[in-house]
């Protein structure tokens, strides 16, 4: 599932190539993506000038000046800047003909991808209002984890992944990152010192702020390639290593189910 760092770095990969062009035409292949694609955006879209491109959490933000474009990758989405004359692909959903004669192509064979309009402010739009701060923004920072957690007694790894905390901490980052600040994933949120919270908010930062970076080097692939960013599977050092030695004291990583995830951690190193 493409987390925050693969979204970011796929905004990085086709910002250059679409903003600023004008949309020659939409085209919807199939609608029926997590929820319908609406029917007007061929016209609503027609000759307009797309802006920029940002993003909320895993929300891309295609900016108009009459409303935003809101994508979401879902569980198995990808986009890439193609030629025109591109072939079409299976599950290659939906796409946007450029003036400068590429296209923009959702590919996304599980369809739990979004493709949805607001003319209103995206910062109102219901997916989006309730959202946290951005982990890698300066609201986001220790004081502010202890005051989410003080009181809550569920696991320190089920406030991290709740999207109305921070927002795009998934599970191989919660992992990795609590790893890192060595707390251990059940710890109830009301039994942690501020000065760990701090610590914990730190290492989420640096850990999505690496894998932002090292997503960087996987750009040339957006042109004509599969649009897949890479996984960071080098930089992990829990995540998916059950059984491995621990990279602090040498032994297994555990795996076990938490909120029907699978969480890795060091027993040992992690409390
Ligand atoms: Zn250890």
């Amino acid at each position: 599932m493409p987390e925050l760092p693969e979204v970011e770095t796929t905004r990085r990969g086709i910002a250059p190539h679409i903003s600023g062009q004008r949309i020659r035409r939409v085209v919807i292949r199939q609608p029926r993506l997590r929820w319908p694609i609406p029917d007007d955006l061929p016209q609503l879209l027609k000759g307009r000038k797309l802006l920029s491109v940002a993003r909320r959490g895993k929300y891309l933000l295609l900016v108009f000046h009459h409303g935003t474009l809101i994508m979401h990758l879902g569980m198995s989405g990808s986009l890439r800047i193609v030629e025109a004359d591109a072939a079409v692909q299976k599950h290659d959903h939906f796409e946007l003909q450029l003036s400068n004669g590429s296209q923009l192509r959702l590919r996304d064979p599980r369809r739990f991808g979004a493709v949805l309009w607001t003319g209103q402010a995206v910062t109102d739009h219901p997916l989006l209002a309730a959202l946290g701060p951005e982990p890698l923004d300066e609201a986001f920072d220790g004081d502010y984890l202890h005051d989410c957690g003080k009181n809550r007694r569920s696991s320190i790894k089920q406030l991290i992944m709740d999207g109305k905390t921070v927002v795009g901490v998934g599970n191989i980052y919660a992992c990795e990152s609590l790893f890192r600040a060595a707390i251990h994933p059940t710890r109830p949120c009301n039994r942690i010192s501020i000065q760990r919270y701090r610590t914990l908010a730190e290492e989420i930062r640096e850990v999505l702020a690496e894998a932002v970076t090292q997503g960087g080097t996987t750009l040339r692939d957006f042109l004509n390639g599969d649009g897949k960013p890479g996984y960071f599977a080098q930089s992990l050092r829990v995540y998916g290593r059950a059984g491995e030695p621990c990279p602090g004291c040498g032994n297994p990583i555990r795996n076990k189910t938490l909120a029907q995830r699978s969480t890795f951690y060091c027993p040992t190193c992690q409390h």
